[in-house]
């Protein structure tokens, strides 16, 4: 009888051909799944890596890596050459509050060295700096 509740192979009960609350589940799954692969996906095309970090971290690395892509100079983004430690090809640019994104600014191209954490900054700079 049409319109009367019963009960699905799943165990809920509803009306209908399939159970809407297991097609909707599966919908939210599917959305989670595609989700993470995008991000893998983007994590991948990444130029510097960036797993290693929180994934708020990694996202702010990624718009910045992006607006440097459409030729946002460095400064804009509170970018920084080292100069002062007689590293001038580094620039370090902010991303959130405790990480920098170190790149290398070699005969006018932007290399991507990597992104860390305040710390590791601090641990690099008492090290020597970077090698370029
Ligand atoms: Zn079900």
């Amino acid at each position: 009888m049409a319109g009367r509740k019963k009960t699905f192979l799943c165990g809920h009960k509803g009306k209908g051909k399939y159970c809407h609350r297991c097609a909707q589940e599966e919908r939210r799954k599917e959305a989670t799944l595609k989700a993470k692969s995008d991000w893998v996906n983007r994590l991948r095309a990444s130029p510097v890596e960036l797993d290693h970090l929180p994934k708020e971290i990694a996202e702010k690395a990624l718009i910045v890596i992006a607006e440097l892509h459409k030729g946002k100079p460095y400064q804009d983004l509170r970018g920084k050459r080292m100069r002062t430690m007689g590293q001038r090809e580094i620039i370090s640019i902010p991303v959130g509050r405790r990480y920098r994104l170190i790149c290398c600014n070699k005969n006018g191209s932007l290399d991507y060295i990597e992104v860390i954490s305040h710390e590791d900054y601090n641990n690099r700079l008492t090290s020597g700096g970077w090698s370029v």
